[in-house]
């Protein structure tokens, strides 16, 4: 990489988002021998999701040996599904060990990535006036990045306190007041048993009942700590088993979404045996097939809202006042911090509006059904742009991590060739992509996302383009090598 003015830095990858997607790219990267390699970064360390979301309570319902790389094994996990403090020391550990340091730019905002036709080039400007020319461009920036505050009346002119879940003030002091959290999804019911004893009046507003399964996560014991450290193949097993037991989830969630009725019965079971009081229970029971929506894991959600001071709140919210919130029925109800765990901008995801390819296409058009992705990866179009956790590869039922490994092979490959054919631009043929997505979205009304719940895997148009709908280990065989008969290569020269 070099830097021809003060401003520009010429590079042959720009990695933009320095989380799993991001670090791991870096990783694969280096270790093919492409050494000429940034990652943009807009915050000031790395991280991703899990440096951003510090909210109390924060934790993945995925193993810990399962959800890191599987080329950097963690003898030490706590427990067996890890915390967001302990993940995100553990990508710190792994920026460390695989000496990532000085690819590293902090406080990159991106502003705009756009494909330089003339050049043959990526040109990639932050807010701050930055410039970065790459002959490949990785985007890495996550699909649950983006905050999403709710739709509400009257948010701007709250007087207390407002504080998103993605972006939680550690300052907050919670001691005694009255807070709200609006959303009951994977961050709200994490957030409502760690808050519950030190807030004054907490008031939780549920549009929508979650489907919610006893956790099973426990402490890892020291020896199995040490095991894990003296014999990493033991890790290896456990990390294949916990693999394999998740994998033939893809039955109910894709082939025949009816079995999903026998974890319907354990959800309830659970839900029955945490809570006593009949109108509570209605109240909590969802009336859609589980694993619609994101399927969660607590043992401290029902009895936290079960406290003198939690109350389940099921009426509509009208609006939000400058002391509170307005109910549709009149209802005041007076707060001085409003939580919202309302999620993400996924399909609408700003990023993908900041990417333009050749004739000024946006990226934000594979999300509204008009631009064919390949291999939930790479664009016609977009020459040489590769997107980690691109459409239709979000999972109900693994481990992310996985995923993006699997991407990693054709990338790196892509890269690779484009290299060594003096940054020749290679991007996928229009009719292959279309025809793979034409495939998986004619799968997808079969599944259980296609059972008619609202999600953050569709769009408002109910089109899902987040989720691969089948074996993690069909994506792997497709993603494992590039194939360069779905490819069109063009010269730069
Ligand atoms: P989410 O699943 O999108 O949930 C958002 C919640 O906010 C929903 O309950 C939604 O209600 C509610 N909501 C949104 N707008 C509202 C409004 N205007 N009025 C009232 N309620 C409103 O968001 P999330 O909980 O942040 O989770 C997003 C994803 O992040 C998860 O699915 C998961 O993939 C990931 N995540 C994982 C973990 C973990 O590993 N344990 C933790 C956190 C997040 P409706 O259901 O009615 O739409």
């Amino acid at each position: 990489m070099s830097d021809h003015s003060t401003s520009t830095i010429h590079t042959t990858v720009a990695i933009i988002g320095a989380g799993f997607g991001g670090l791991g790219a870096a990783i694969e990267l280096k270790r093919r021998g492409e050494h000429d390699l940034v990652i943009l970064e807009r915050a000031t360390e790395v991280g991703g999701t899990w440096r951003d979301n510090t909210y109390p309570g924060c934790r993945c319902d995925v193993q810990s040996n399962l959800y890191s790389f599987s080329f950097a094994p963690n003898p030490s996990w706590s427990n067996t599904y890890p915390s967001q403090p302990e993940l995100l020391d553990y990508l710190r550990g792994v920026t460390r060990d695989h000496h990532l340091g000085h690819h590293l730019r902090f406080g990159f905002e991106v502003a705009s990535v756009e494909f330089d036709e003339e050049l043959g080039r990526w040109r990639l400007r932050a807010v701050d006036g930055r410039e970065v020319i790459a002959a490949n461009v990785i985007l890495a920036t996550g699909g649950l990045a983006e905050p999403r505050l709710p739709d509400l009346e009257g948010l701007d002119g709250f007087e207390g306190t407002i504080v998103h879940s993605a972006t939680w003030d550690d300052d907050l002091d919670l001691a005694g007041v009255r807070a709200a959290v609006i959303g009951t999804g994977a961050s709200a019911i994490q957030i409502v048993p760690a808050i519950a004893d030190d807030v004054g009046h907490l008031t939780v507003f549920q549009r929508t009942p979650p489907w919610v399964l006893p956790h099973p996560g426990k402490k890892v014991s020291s020896r199995a700590k040490r095991l894990y450290a003296l014999a990493p193949p033991f890790q290896r097993l456990a990390r294949w088993a916990d693999y394999w037991l998740r994998e033939w989830l893809v039955v109910p969630f894709v082939k025949a979404p009816k079995i999903m009725a026998g974890a319907e019965k354990k959800a309830l079971e659970h839900l029955h045996g945490q809570v006593e009081d009949p109108a509570l229970r209605e109240a909590l029971t969802p009336d859609y097939r589980l694993g619609c929506k994101r399927i969660l894991m607590s043992d401290e959600y029902y009895p936290a809202l079960q406290l003198d001071t939690v109350d389940l709140e099921t009426r509509s919210i009208e609006c939000v006042t400058p002391t509170g919130i307005r109910l549709d029925d009149g209802t005041e109800i007076d707060l001085d911090v409003l939580i919202c765990a309302t999620g993400f901008k996924v399909t609408d995801n700003p990023t993908a509006t900041k990417v333009h390819g050749r004739g000024g296409v946006p990226l934000a058009a594979a999300y509204q059904g008009q631009l064919p992705c390949y291999r939930g990866t790479s664009f016609p179009g977009f020459p040489n742009l590769y997107m980690i956790t691109g459409p239709n590869t979000a999972l109900g039922h693994s481990s992310m991590v996985f995923m993006i490994e699997s991407q990693l092979s054709y990338i790196a490959e892509a890269i690779a060739f484009s290299t060594a054919n003096d940054n020749d631009l290679i991007e996928p043929r229009r009719e292959v992509a279309a025809a793979e997505e034409d495939a998986i979205q004619a799968k997808l009304p079969g599944t259980v996302w296609g059972t008619g719940c609202a999600s953050w895997y569709l769009t408002d148009e109910g089109r899902n383009v987040t989720i691969w709908p089948d074996f993690t280990f069909r994506y792997r065989q497709r993603t494992r090598h590039l194939i360069p008969e779905h490819h069109v290569v063009t010269s730069t020269s």
